[in-house]
């Protein structure tokens, strides 16, 4: 049960906006319960509107990994909106900006900034089908790239949480150059490209999944599909709008040591405001407008004070917050093994550096099918213990729970055994 004010201003929100919400997993529909409205936020913290303390590992679905409200985010973005808030014009932030993105992620040569991580996609494909010449995109069961309408073809997150992952309104002729195969399976990947190879223009992935739950690459799997594409003239495009900067300053391309061709970005860049990124290889994105004939643009891309808040965040992305990072990663990750063992309950928690989630079957979870084995309705109890516990985790099995650089080991203490006790409400 939410506080009374939530529920009146629920109320009022359902009447003018589909589900009360304005994202559809923010309305806690798959935890069977109702949303808590947030009125601010500090470090690790989330105040409800009736002021109410929650420890939060949603991190607004992932940018927040310097905390809430960290000082110098909020510096950058107020100075630069003194200076007016658009211009629809270049300026130097979009050029340091640039600078940066390419300094982290070395694969890409050149990029073009965006507002959002679905944005960022979109153009990313249009791109490599330009470069190619070919339609056919690929992409993995389970895993979400933003909600264009060929990309929402068995995705996760929001839309498998309510059981749409096929969405209405998406025609046919829309969805009919997405194949899709499931995430980790190499035979199958090989398969599809030696019956199709010549008609596929790219493989979008989420090389860590954070849209069905975190779920890694098995190994083999992200060298495979870039392989693959080099030797069938596809393009490689690792949608890293999650991962990037977050299972590493330089995403799971820096960890893996690989290079694709194409990155999407987006969340943490942005330091919580609407801006992201695609880019890659000088030879696919010199096709893009006004140097060549793919079309893209945006009135609010590269937006002063979002590229403000991207850049403060990002000049704090050093060794010594990633080594935090992990040992409270590892801290939170080792506390709910050890509930889920002490409460008898049937699950896993699944890592990959400050991204985690532990699913209600045993484990590994490494494809959808997998992670559909998970006991959500267990997982919506359990939810709905930790919201009553001040602990805010993603209000959906499918999805990932973010660690930040403001919380500390007495917080993840403190969740550790509130989990323990809504693991035993839960049973
Ligand atoms: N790609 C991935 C991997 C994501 O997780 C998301 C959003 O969660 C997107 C793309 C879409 O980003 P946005 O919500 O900013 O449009």
């Amino acid at each position: 049960m939410t506080d009374p004010i939530s529920r009146k201003l629920f109320q009022r929100a359902q009447e003018l906006i589909p589900g009360g919400v304005n994202s559809p997993v923010r309305a806690f529909r798959s935890v069977g319960g109702e949303p808590v409205f947030i009125s601010r936020a500090e470090g690790a913290y989330l105040f409800g509107a009736d002021g109410a303390k929650y420890t939060d590992y949603v991190g607004s679905w992932g940018p927040m990994i310097l905390g809430h409200a960290h000082p110098d985010v909020i510096k950058a973005v107020t100075s630069a909106a003194a200076n007016g808030t658009s211009y629809g014009a270049p300026t130097e932030l979009e050029v340091r900006f640039a600078e940066k993105v390419v300094e982290l992620y070395p694969s890409i040569e050149m990029m073009r900034a965006v507002s959002s991580g679905t944005e960022a996609t979109m153009a990313a494909i249009r791109a490599a089908r330009g470069a190619t010449g070919r339609d056919v995109v690929v992409k993995f069961e389970g895993c979400y790239h933003g909600h264009a309408d060929f990309l929402l073809v068995k995705a996760g997150s929001g839309a498998a949480t309510l059981g749409v992952p096929d969405s209405a309104g998406v025609p046919a002729s829309a969805a009919g150059n997405t194949t899709t195969i499931a995430y980790n399976d190499i035979p199958a990947l090989r398969e599809l490209f030696s019956a199709r190879g010549h008609r596929i223009a790219a493989v979008i992935v989420e090389p860590v999944v954070g849209n069905m739950g975190c779920v890694p690459p098995v190994p083999g799997f992200l060298e495979e599909i870039i392989s693959l594409c080099q030797k069938h003239g596809a393009i490689s495009i690792f949608d890293e709008v999650m991962t990037g900067c977050r299972v590493a300053r330089g995403g799971m391309q820096e960890r893996s040591g690989l290079k694709p061709d194409m990155t999407c970005l987006g969340k943490i860049i942005g330091g919580g405001m609407p801006l992201a990124a695609y880019g890659g290889k000088r030879a696919i994105m010199q096709n893009v407008a006004p140097l060549g004939p793919v079309y893209q643009a945006g009135t609010l891309s590269g937006n002063p004070v979002a590229v403000s808040a991207g850049l403060a965040t990002l000049e704090r992305l050093d060794a010594a917050l990633y080594e935090k990072l992990e040992r409270l990663s590892a801290r939170l990750e080792q506390g709910l093994r050890t509930a889920l063992e002490r409460t008898k309950t049937p699950g896993c928690v699944q890592r990959v550096g400050a991204m985690l989630t532990m699913f209600f079957n045993e484990g590994p979870v490494r494809s959808w099918s997998d992670a559909q084995k998970s006991d959500t309705a267990r997982f919506g109890r359990w939810h709905r213990g930790m919201i009553a516990r001040g602990q805010y985790f993603p209000p959906s099995q499918y999805e990932a729970a973010f660690m930040s650089a403001a919380h500390t080991e007495a917080d993840i203490d403190t969740t550790v055994s509130a989990a323990e006790e809504a693991l035993r409400e839960a049973s």
